[in-house]
């Protein structure tokens, strides 16, 4: 099975690349014809044969395209904007048209295939939490499912590993692809060898990986063949061959501008530019328009484009483009902490889940040896009821943790992590209700550092942040267990403590003043005070009255002259 599987490869991907021209049909193919063809295109990376497939359900197919077919030409769209860059609107509106198609009866190599371009898309446009989501439904769904037929473990695992490449969960990578480096098929060897070749952990793997790249010659003009190049261009620039470096560099750019790979082309340019290697590329790169560029490219490309500014001395615009680039910077270091976060709790749930169907797996295979002794195929059954069920289990916690983990995230303030302004709105909902069915009263009190924004002016933002997450860290310590602190605002604060009198809070604001009087930032000890505004509440008022009546009260400690606390209606 597993030797015609790959036999069909192999043909398909000589025919293709011959057949450009005579794939097109008269008429309107089945969906399923459709499908076959293009997860044929999508796992050798054909871009020509996928374009092929576009051109021809737009001539052939009804203009209300069926559904089902509906899904194959968004498919190809977006694998074509991946890699060609164009048309970034009618790729904007595919990925949400697939966003909102449910694949779960389509067969799972078809699925893979969808899940993987609509996460590499939304990795392109930055949407990390959406790319985490998708891959996570590949890995954790698809890839222990797919662990007996050994074609789409190749092609799940190639998906998978795509995107964690992406997100640098390298770790994963290597698990996923070095086994393919001696897969039958030479695509998908040379497939595993482009992206391992970044990633290396020992001197053995560089060189296995190195063997087969240098033998990229026979490949079709694929987008494999491509990533092959680009890959031996790097080694030879590592190796300081120049020349060989230049030759390759030659062949790559005639068969990039063949395929009209710009997504390979941009990153050429970024190569030459990084290594100045030729004068005209940044004019190249900066020819392309933002949106062409993922959000990691866009950074270099600012990088480029402050040194023109201020080699043709526009300081205004080198300015401008600098804060870009900052605010860019920062915007991608968060989209990292995010995905590092996420890869650490998946490769745990992935783990598990991968042992849990090896262990399915083997069990079935003791029942297929054993199927005359009717005894132990009852035993198995009821093992494999156990099992199932534990699988059921396992599923179910998982999923459970997924969700808590994303509330968590959803419900913290991502610079201080205590509860953020929604989070601690609704718990201040939540002990308002408790108050007044049980009669307890509690204390809403707003805090407000004072002149924050000339710590900020002086010391930088940097600082600021410091005594941000200082002042939420001591709080929190401060109160009790069953009190909670939030970040109302900026550098606002938002306590409840519950079950509590008003006359409680004097004793609260004296220790925070204590704990927060100094705080270091940097080699800077800096003063810290700050204002409190504190209202008592017995769950017939609003939590939003309440908040309104320490902020007038907060308007009165700064008047009066600041690093006090103003209490109001027991
Ligand atoms: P006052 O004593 O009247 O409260 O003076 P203030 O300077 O503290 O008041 P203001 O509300 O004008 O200043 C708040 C500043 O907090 C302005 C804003 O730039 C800064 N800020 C808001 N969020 C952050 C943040 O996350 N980090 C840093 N470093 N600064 C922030
Ligand atoms: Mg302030
Ligand atoms: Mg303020």
């Amino acid at each position: 099975m597993l030797r015609f599987g790959c036999f069909v490869f192999a043909a398909l991907a000589l025919l293709s690349n011959q057949a450009t021209a005579q794939t097109t049909t008269s008429q309107c193919l089945t969906a399923s014809q459709y499908a076959s063809k293009l997860t044929a295109a999508l796992d050798s990376l054909h871009l020509s044969e996928v374009q092929v497939i576009s051109n021809d359900i737009a001539q052939h197919c009804p203009s209300t395209l069926s559904p089902d077919i509906e899904v194959i030409a968004d498919a190809a769209t977006l694998f074509t904007f991946i890699h060609r860059r164009n048309n970034g609107d009618s790729a904007q509106q595919a990925f949400n048209r697939l966003l909102l198609k449910d694949f779960t009866s389509l067969p799972r190599r078809q699925q893979a295939a969808y899940y993987h371009l609509m996460a590499l898309y939304s990795l392109h446009t930055g949407e990390y939490k959406q790319a985490l989501s998708i891959s996570h439904i590949i890995s954790t769904e698809l890839l222990p499912a797919a662990l007996n037929a050994a074609d789409d473990m190749a092609a799940i695992n190639l998906a998978v590993a795509d995107i964690h490449y992406e997100i640098e969960f390298y770790q994963s990578v290597r698990e996923l692809l070095l086994p393919l480096l001696t897969h039958p098929a030479h695509y998908v060897r040379v497939r595993a060898a482009s992206l391992l070749w970044h990633i290396p952990q020992t001197r053995q793997q560089l060189e296995d990986t190195l063997a087969v790249l240098n033998d990229y010659s026979a490949l079709p003009q694929t987008l494999v063949k491509l990533h092959a190049l680009e890959a031996l261009v790097r080694q030879a620039l590592e190796d300081n061959g120049q020349q060989a470096a230049h030759t390759m560099l030659e062949e790559a750019y005639i068969l990039a501008r063949e395929l009209d790979a710009n997504a390979v082309l941009i990153r050429l340019y970024l190569l030459e530019a990084e290594h100045q290697l030729t004068a005209h590329t940044a004019a190249q790169l900066l020819a392309f328009s933002t949106e062409q560029f993922s959000l990691k490219e866009q950074l270099p490309v600012l990088k480029l484009e402050v040194e023109r500014a201020t080699a043709s001395q526009d300081w205004q615009q080198a300015s401008a483009t600098l804060q870009q680039a900052v605010a860019l910077n920062q915007e991608l270091a968060r989209n990292n902490a995010l995905a590092r976060e996420y890869a650490g709790f998946q490769m745990v749930s992935q783990a598990r889940e991968l042992e849990q169907a090896r262990q399915q797996s083997r069990l079935q295979a003791l029942a297929a040896e054993q199927q005359n002794q009717q005894r132990l195929i009852y035993l198995l059954a009821l093992v494999s009821a156990i099992l199932a069920l534990t699988v059921l289990t396992l599923l179910f916690v998982k999923k459970r943790r997924a969700a808590v983990h994303f509330e968590k995230l959803a419900n913290t303030d991502g610079l201080t992590q205590v509860l953020n302004r929604r989070a601690i709105q609704l718990f201040a909902r939540q002990v308002a209700d408790r108050s007044k069915q049980l009669g307890q009263p509690f204390v809403v009190a707003l805090a407000d550092i004072d002149h924050f924004k000339t710590i900020n002016d002086t010391h930088g933002h940097d600082a600021g942040d410091i005594v941000l997450t200082e002042f939420a860290r001591r709080t929190n310590a401060l109160i009790r267990q069953q009190d909670r602190l939030g970040r109302w605002g900026g550098e606002e604060w938002l306590i409840i403590m519950t079950n509590t009198r008003l006359d409680a809070v004097d004793g609260l604001f004296t220790r925070m003043q204590e704990e927060i009087r100094e705080i270091t930032a940097g080699e800077h000890k800096l003063t810290v005070t700050f204002s409190m505004g504190a209202v008592a509440g017995n769950g017939e008022q609003s939590v939003e009255a309440l908040v309104q009546a320490a902020d007038e009260l907060l308007y009165q400690a700064k008047h009066s002259g600041r690093n006090r606390l103003c209490k109001g209606g027991d």
